[in-house]
């Protein structure tokens, strides 16, 4: 088998020039015989190299996948581009499985997907008279119980190679780690496999990460990020189920379409949701780690995390659901001090301690980068790279520090002198100068450190505390009721051996000003893909005819074209089969099917205008700015501006005022104008 042939089975099929690296090489080794283990990231083109390998090998290629909902976006996409291609599961009725193994028996199916309960239950067997090409294990990773989604009916594969001793077998996952490698060797019995590690470099994912951000600053940041994406997928994923239920419900009030998913939820309600979201009725998807696994959704373009992941192998495996067809998908990390408290809890409370308190540090250490992040997640997964990205939040705006000595010996200090017996709150209201009932029953209003740090902020003192605890100068004692201890580290900073560098928060600006500059500044950087001729209008057009036959083959969208394919149409502008089917990701079969109903919308658009008169829309209309009231504006700097005050809003107020914090501050704390805190203190009695 030469490469050419293998590059005219990918262009005629699926519509692509060229492989991305390994695919070549892989399917080479398996056509020659050869059993493999192929390592790569979700998203970077694993299930290609069996299916390739398919369509060139004589005989049927069977796939294991222990995902229902994998099987069926596979088959889906493989039957859209014309291939004989089946699936065996349980949400098949009986009589249908029955003709589908008539139909393998007869050599009519080019790739069987069969769920492993179902191979090692019996059909193991009933192949054996079928004529098999190869055997594709995908998430090779459940055979090893070292993995985290280990499934006991995987162990029993390690039989194929006994019944089928000819037959290549190709076992694929995306877990680096190093022992459920060997384990997936060890147990497959392909111990003499060729190792494939193909690159976890996903260059089309933006990285991003935000510290510190109260739940109404993500929140807010979350609505101009699905602003930024109309009628985009996006995934925002948190760490708890009621999590994913209230911020749905703020972003719904917000107009946007979105659904909740986690393990909570009955399995009709999840598979609904599931459906909707790949099908594009719901464009935002809030749910815990429960959502994703075994989603081809080709056209997500933002995936958030509300809440720290609990290692980069989970992260990585999140964020690798966007983008997955090659445009650019925006990633975001949110985490705070809270976060961290609640993961740790988690780690020392799992049975594998040590183990899952590492991998925690190494996600922290991600999110506390000073160099390009990209470097961090490839070093991790054993590459290297020596140079920026350009499209991490690093690489764009190096982070600054700036001596921090004093504010964390300040810090220190309290910490110290009340027999590190308190917690983080206590410290800030300690440093603050804060009379919190707290601070008085103990009588820490006598300590030197009373009001040592006035001058900072308490959202940033928040800060600052977070920077020292992944710093090691502190550590959290949950067994002591969360109080903070100094540890050696800290002690050295303390006494005044060592000095610290600290970062400087930057908060994203939520004023109007700042908006509209971020809003010129996001169209300009949008402008840049027009610049190379593609149609907006006509690129809407044919993601109407797009739905449309999407809607009457009951297919999700990007089956029938990928959004990647469409923005070359756009450009392009192919007004005849042959040029349409010579465009990116666009296959015979889809050229044959609905080539002309593309074209004709196309053919509306393409240059073929010189008989016009005078050229269309020469004078620009200005722009022109809505004003904005005085309420709108004042409503837009502060979240809480005229919204009626609470019984719990005045007690928080009294609070601040008894606790010495000033007018200014208070205002920023409850997101109001300094006239209304005014107002409201005047109105309620209370002395300042
Ligand atoms: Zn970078």
């Amino acid at each position: 088998m030469d490469r050419e042939t293998l590059r005219q089975t990918l262009k005629s099929y699926f519509g692509y020039d060229t492989f991305r690296p390994m695919q070549e090489e892989i399917i080479l080794h398996t056509i020659g015989g050869g059993d493999s283990l192929v390592l790569m990231p979700t998203g970077g083109g694993k299930s290609l190299c069996f299916q390739i390998s398919a369509l060139v090998m004589e005989g049927m290629a069977v796939i294991v996948s222990p995902l229902i909902s994998l099987m069926k976006d596979q088959v889906g996409a493989l039957k859209a581009n014309g291939i004989a291609a089946e699936f065996l599961n349980s949400s098949n009725d009986e009589g249908l499985n029955r003709d589908i193994i008539n139909r393998c028996l007869e050599g009519r199916i080019k790739l069987l997907y069969i769920s492993p309960e179902r191979l090692v239950g019996g059909m193991m067997q009933v192949l054996q008279q079928a004529h098999i090409a190869l055997f594709a294990i995908d998430e090779a990773h459940c055979i090893s119980s070292w993995g985290h989604d280990f499934r006991p009916e995987y162990t029993q594969l390690g039989g194929l190679c006994e019944l089928f001793p000819d037959v290549p077998i190709m076992a694929l996952t995306a877990t680096a780690d190093k022992i459920t490698k060997q384990d997936i060797l060890k147990q497959m019995n392909i111990e003499d496999a060729r190792t494939f590690i193909g690159s976890f470099d996903r260059p089309n994912l933006s990285l991003d990460v935000k510290r510190g951000y109260s739940a109404r600053e993500k929140l807010r940041s979350i609505v101009e990020l699905i602003r930024r994406h109309p009628g985009e997928s996006g995934i925002i994923y948190c760490l708890a189920r009621k999590t994913t239920e209230a911020l749905a419900e703020k972003l719904q009030k917000e107009g946007f379409a979105v659904g909740v998913y986690h393990a909570g939820l009955p399995n009709s309600e999840r598979d609904r949701v599931q459906d909707d979201f790949v099908a594009d009725r719901i464009q935002v998807i809030c749910a815990t780690i429960a959502f994703g696994m075994g989603i081809d959704k080709s056209n997500v373009r933002f995936v958030v995390h509300y809440n720290m992941p609990k290692s980069i192998e989970s992260f990585y495996q999140e964020i690798g659901r966007g983008g997955r067809d090659g445009l650019p998908c925006e990633t975001i990390l949110y985490y705070n001090l809270s976060d961290i408290i609640t993961l740790r809890k988690f780690a020392d409370e799992s049975g594998q301690q040590e183990i899952n308190l590492e991998k925690l540090q190494r996600m922290q250490e991600y999110a506390e980068a000073q160099v390009c992040r990209r470097r961090i997640l490839l070093n991790y997964f054993g590459e290297t790279s020596d140079k920026g990205c350009g499209n991490c939040d690093v690489c764009h705006t190096p982070p600054q520090t700036f001596d921090g000595t004093i504010i964390v010996q300040k810090a220190l200090s309290a910490i110290m002198r009340t027999g590190e017996q308190i917690g983080f709150t206590v410290t800030i209201d300690i440093l603050r100068g804060a009379m919190s009932p707290e601070v008085v029953s103990h009588g820490y209003n006598q300590l030197k450190t009373f009001a040592a740090g006035r001058d900072i902020p308490y959202r940033d003192w928040h800060d600052y505390l977070l920077q020292m605890l992944q710093m090691g100068f502190v550590e959290i004692a949950y067994n002591e009721d969360r109080h903070i201890h100094v540890t050696d580290l800290g002690k050295e900073v303390l006494y005044g051996k060592r000095s610290v560098q600290l970062a400087v928060i930057s908060r994203e600006d939520f004023s109007v000003k700042a908006r509209r500059k971020r809003q010129q500044e996001e169209q300009r950087a949008s402008s840049v893909p027009a610049e190379n001729d593609e149609n907006k209008e006509l690129f809407e057009k044919l993601r109407e005819v797009r739905k449309r036959i999407a809607d009457e083959h009951q297919w999700p969208a990007y089956v029938v074209l990928s959004d990647r394919s469409l923005h070359h149409l756009a450009t392009e502008k192919p007004t005849t089969l042959a040029a349409f089917g010579n465009t990116f990701g666009i296959g015979e079969h889809k050229r044959d099917t609905f080539g002309t109903q593309f074209i004709e919308v196309i053919k509306e658009y393409a240059p073929a205008q010189e008989g016009l008169p005078f050229p269309e829309n020469t004078v620009e209309t200005p722009a022109t700015e809505k004003p904005v009231s005085y309420m709108e504006q004042q409503k837009q700097l502060h979240a809480n501006a005229y919204a009626p005050w609470t019984e719990k809003d005045d007690e928080q107020l009294a609070k601040y005022v008894k606790e010495g914090i000033s007018v200014k501050e208070i205002a920023s704390l409850m997101e109001r104008n300094n006239g209304a805190i005014r107002s409201r203190i005047r109105k309620l009695g209370i002395e300042l």
